[in-house]
């Protein structure tokens, strides 16, 4: 029997699963002493985390000195915010409080063409630069790096090193559905079977496959986290490109080698969607990739290349590319 240990951590559930009760505590253990220290460095939501301290530099000229940790995340961010044009965009701190998101003041219309221009402006991902090694520059007054999209991924990983580290096996690591598998499983299964929540909320599950030793999923949805502005929901996740909640996507699963590169591709999958997605997805070798298009009404899986095991569920019509 497979034990689930789960706590609550960053504002979402983490939860450690691995063959032995007594081994998921261990786990748990290691894995909160990493969060901790993370959440200290990438936090959003606190004003003492590296992060904020950072951001407390924009405006100035000045080469603002990274954590070496920090320095890897941020520049890894920015790599995939050019790689998609800025479709994933980590300076959207401004427009997603503009949105009611982010602690901000809930919102009862949409922002103004004017309010959503001043928010764009703070996150014009052009004028941030890395100079030197270990330094950024915030050189606009008001950005603000938000790097929701993809901090939970590496903490995943930070985890993965060091519960490998401590040489433990068949642990399944899971932060707010971020997932990494250390090793088999702990049913002699060549992998851990991983459930795609149904976005509309109708049946258990989308679907299912296998997560094998070493591979990360991460899903983004608008079911989780959303606003509702006059009778329409609108979703955390962004286009970085107009600062707009984005729309007709329910949800997007990736598989990756790594739990951060899960992480930042399904956000920016679920926003480029299918067509520019797959494009996009081509350049990351050994990850797939499945989109949930929201047409409750004709529930559909899109899924890349490179799926051998995924099951339906009945409910749901698969398209392949
Ligand atoms: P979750 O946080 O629910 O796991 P995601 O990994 O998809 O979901 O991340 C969503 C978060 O990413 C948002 O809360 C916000 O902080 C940030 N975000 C939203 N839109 C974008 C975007 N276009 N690019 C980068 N980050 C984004
Ligand atoms: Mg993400």
């Amino acid at each position: 029997m497979s034990r689930r240990v789960q706590w609550p951590e960053m504002g979402t559930v983490a939860a450690v699963q691995s063959p032995q009760r007594e081994m998921s505590y261990r786990a748990k253990e290691v894995c909160t002493a990493v969060y901790t220290e993370a959440d200290a460095v990438f936090s959003t939501w606190r004003t003492d985390s590296e992060l904020a301290r950072v951001n407390g530099y924009a405006g100035t000229n000045d080469v603002i000195h990274l954590s070496p940790s920090l320095d890897r995340l941020l520049r890894s961010a920015f790599a995939l915010c050019r790689e998609s044009g800025g479709a994933f965009n980590p300076l959207l701190g401004p427009v997603m409080e503009a949105w009611g998101f982010n602690g901000a003041d809930p919102v009862t219309t949409e922002p103004s063409a004017a309010t959503l221009q001043a928010a764009l402006a703070r996150a014009e991902w052009r004028d941030v630069t890395f100079p030197v090694p270990g330094g950024i520059r915030l050189p606009r007054a008001g950005l603000k790096l938000d790097l929701g999209g993809i901090a939970k991924g590496s903490c995943v990983d930070a985890a993965y090193a060091a519960l490998e580290k401590a040489a433990f096996r068949n642990v399944l690591i899971d932060l707010g559905g971020n997932l990494r598998a250390l090793e088999g499983s702990a049913f002699g299964r060549d992998g851990w079977k991983t459930a795609v929540r149904d976005p509309f909320g109708k049946v258990s599950f989308a679907g299912s496959f296998l997560l094998r030793g070493g591979e990360a999923a991460a899903s983004s949805g608008n079911y989780e986290r959303f606003v509702v502005i006059k009778g329409v929901r609108y979703a955390h996740i962004m286009d970085g490109r107009t600062g707009r909640p984005v729309r007709g996507m329910a949800a997007t699963t990736v598989v990756a080698p790594t739990a951060e590169e899960a992480d930042g591709l399904s956000t920016v999958l679920f926003v480029l969607g299918v067509k520019d997605g797959m494009a996009l997805l081509a350049n990351h070798p050994g990850c797939r990739a499945l989109w949930i298009p929201d047409t409750p009404d004709e529930p559909t899986i899109i899924l890349s290349d490179g799926w051998t095991d995924f099951h339906a569920h009945p409910r749901f019509r698969i398209k392949n590319r």
